[in-house]
Order: C-alpha cells, then sequence, then structure tokens
C-alpha cells in the first residue's frame, strides 16, 4: 500500500505539471494566434501589390520572432514533463515487485479451476452492478452460468438504484415481501424505511400534517416496541411542521446521513435475506492478497538468498503466518498443538474421549495399534473412538 501511495505521489506531481502547463500552452497560442490572424487581415485588407514599408517589415519580423519564441518555450517546457513522467515509472520500479512468479505455482488456474475463476468473477461483475460487462464475459469464455447467481444481484441493484434516487417505494415493496425473514433476523431495514417515508411528508409541509399522523398511525405502532426512542423523535418533529421543521433541533433528520444509512442496511439485510456475503469474496481475496503479498515476497527473496526456497514445498500451506488482521476473520480455524499445523480437509481436528483435541495426522502418529495416550492428560484410549469435529 506504501508503494501505491508513493506512486500516486508522483502521478500527483505529473497531473499538476500537465495542468499548469495545458494552461499556459493554451494562453500562449491562443494570443499568437489572435496577434497573427490580426496581421494577416491587415494585409489582406490593403489590396494589389505593394511593397512593405520598413516599418511593416519590422513589425512581420517582430511577429515571426514572437511566435518562435513562443513555440522554443513550448517545446522546452514540454521536455522537461519527460523528466517528471519518467519518474513515475521509476517510482513504480521502486516501489512495486513486478515479479510475482516465486510465490505461485504454475497451472494454477488451468482447466477446471480456470474455469471457476472465470465464474467467480462474472459474479463479483454481476453483484457491483455491472450486468451487461458479466454477461460479455460469459459469452466470450463460453460459460453458462446459472441464472440464481445473477438475477437476486438484479433486483437487488435495481432498489438500491432507486434508493440512491431517494426513491423507497421498491425497497418498501421488498421489505413488506419479506418482513417475516426481515423480523427474523433482527433486521431494523423495514422501521428505517418507514422512518424514511414519513420524513418526506413531514417535509412537504403542514399540508400534510394530517397524512403524517395518518401514516405514523398505520405503521409505527408494531415497530414502537422495538424503537421506542426513535418513534418518540419522530413524533416530536411533528411540533415543527407548521414553522420551519428543517431548521428545527430535529432538522438532523433531514440531512444525507439517513439515505446513506439505508443503503448500507439495504444491502447488508437484503444479502443476509438471499444467504449472500456481504463483501464479494472475489474483492474479500484481492484485498487479503494485497496485505499477504509483500510479506510473502519477502520471505521468498529471502528464502533464495539463502537457497533454501525448496522449504516451502508450494503445497496448501504458507511458509509463515500471516495475520491479516481482524476484518478478515471470519470463522475459528484450529491449529493442532502437537504438529503446529492449520486443519485441514485431508487432517481434520479430531477430538478424544478426553475431550482433548488434535489434528488426525497428530492422532495416527500418536497412536500404536489400538492404544492412544493423550499427550495433554493421562487418558488412555482407542484412536477408533475419536471423533472429527466440523466448526
Ligand atoms: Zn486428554
Amino acid at each position: 500500500m506504501d508503494g501505491c501511495e508513493a506512486v500516486d505521489r508522483e502521478l500527483d506531481k505529473v497531473l499538476t505539471k500537465f495542468g499548469g502547463i495545458d494552461a499556459h500552452v493554451e494562453r500562449t497560442t491562443t494570443n499568437l494566434i489572435h496577434s497573427l490572424s490580426r496581421l494577416q487581415e491587415q494585409f489582406e485588407t490593403d489590396a494589389g501589390d505593394f511593397e512593405l514599408t520598413t516599418t511593416q517589415a519590422s513589425i512581420v519580423c517582430d511577429a515571426v520572432n514572437q511566435a518562435r519564441e513562443a513555440v522554443g518555450r513550448i517545446a522546452t517546457e514540454h521536455r522537461d514533463l519527460h523528466s517528471t513522467v519518467s519518474k513515475v515509472g521509476k517510482a513504480i520500479d521502486r516501489n512495486l515487485n513486478p515479479d510475482f512468479g516465486t510465490i505461485t505455482r504454475d497451472g494454477i488456474f488451468s482447466g477446471e479451476r480456470a474455469k471457476i475463476l472465470t465464474q467467480v468473477v462474472c459474479q463479483h461483475l454481476y453483484r457491483q452492478g455491472m450486468l451487461d460487462i458479466g454477461d460479455a464475459l460469459c459469452q466470450e469464455s463460453d460459460q453458462e452460468l446459472d441464472s440464481q447467481h445473477k438475477e437476486p444481484f438484479i433486483e437487488l441493484h435495481r432498489i438500491l438504484d432507486a434508493l440512491k434516487r431517494h426513491d423507497l417505494e421498491p425497497a418498501l415493496l421488498w421489505a413488506t415481501e419479506n418482513c417475516e425473514a426481515l423480523a427474523a433476523q433482527g433486521s431494523t431495514l423495514e422501521f428505517k424505511l418507514h422512518r424514511l417515508a414519513f420524513l418526506n411528508l413531514i417535509k412537504k409541509g403542514p399540508k400534510h400534517q394530517s397524512e403524517s399522523i395518518r401514516y405514523a398511525r398505520d405503521n409505527f405502532c408494531r415497530f414502537v416496541k422495538r424503537h421506542e426512542k426513535e418513534v418518540q423523535v419522530l413524533m416530536g418533529s411533528l411540533l415543527f411542521v407548521p414553522g420551519n421543521v428543517e431548521a428545527s433541533p430535529y432538522g438532523h433528520l433531514f440531512d444525507n446521513t439517513l439515505w446513506d444509512d439505508i443503503q448500507e442496511t439495504f444491502t447488508r439485510d437484503a444479502c443476509a435475506r438471499l444467504g449472500l456475503s456481504v463483501d464479494s469474496p472475489l474483492a474479500v481475496c484481492f484485498a487479503a492478497g494485497c496485505i499477504a503479498l509483500p510479506a510473502l515476497l519477502n520471505i521468498c527473496q529471502a528464502m533464495q538468498a539463502r537457497q533454501v526456497s525448496s522449504i516451502w514445498n508450494g503445497k496448501d500451506e504458507l511458509p509463515i503466518e500471516i495475520d491479516l488482521g481482524k476484518e478478515f476473520h471470519y470463522h475459528s480455524v484450529f491449529a493442532c498443538p502437537i504438529l503446529r499445523q492449520q486443519a485441514s480437509e485431508s487432517n481434520p481436528p479430531m477430538r478424544l474421549t478426553c475431550g482433548h483435541v488434535i489434528s488426525r495426522d497428530a492422532l495416527h502418529k500418536l497412536a500404536s495399534g489400538n492404544k492412544l495416550k493423550c499427550p495433554y492428560c493421562p487418558g488412555e484410549q482407542n484412536p477408533n473412538d475419536a471423533r472429527q469435529i466440523v466448526f
């Protein structure tokens, strides 16, 4: 990330310089063209053959010299730009590693995996609302993506677009259709949508006051238990309808925060309702890769320098542990206390009869025949009694 920022700084310098030169060139050439065309017009109005007087000749000479000088200056400025641009290239070379070959395996994305990767990219595009690009990718890569991967996103984006335009109708319709499921997952979406609809009525002024009250009666009753404070605040805002409610102590209800919040709430709750993750899996992998790559590149360089790169046999585990930070913690991962390896599908955690848990490989290593002594307590048992644990 630091590398990207360093390149970004160089890029900013180039853009500033570009902007400056652009404005200057524009100004100079306009002036130049203007004065030369004036001169040309003058020549054309002086009809017939004539000879230039000395003064006229010197005016023409001056104009030509001026033009030559200006063009020379522009050329020099343009040349200076080259060095600034080439600094960006150097910053990229200095800050970013172009060779990721050492930390990947040949053919990792070939065959069936290439197909899966394309599907993941398509799903990401659909998720971002870039439906036509997703369709084009499917078509060009000769893949048929199940419509169930696409349709939920089409609907989500249609509703989100409406919310961005401050149109609550589609979202309210969706929330009403799914109200039971939303309530079961503890969603606040429906209340927040009705709150915005109510505030829209309030904003319309005193003429719509009775309509606002009716809306509140019809819709807020079932939310009072859970959102008592918020409903009280909304009812309080009614007092200021005859005046200017947006300049009242309730003015904060009308800034854009509630609209930003509703888009977030809708995306989160609708994804949960549809069984989708809020973040795109591809975006999460990419972000995790950006954090992990620098550390991996460093360790690979160190391993190569010491000629021990074969230690990392390129299987399903990394040569070092990389902490991606809390936001990447999705579920607990079991690490075997004996072999100090993370559990995997082929080496899952096993619960011994005494309650201690070790990996299956460790279990096999510790067992002798039908006997296994737990490494943590004196319990002796049959290794076949151990049960696999699924987190
Ligand atoms: Zn034990």
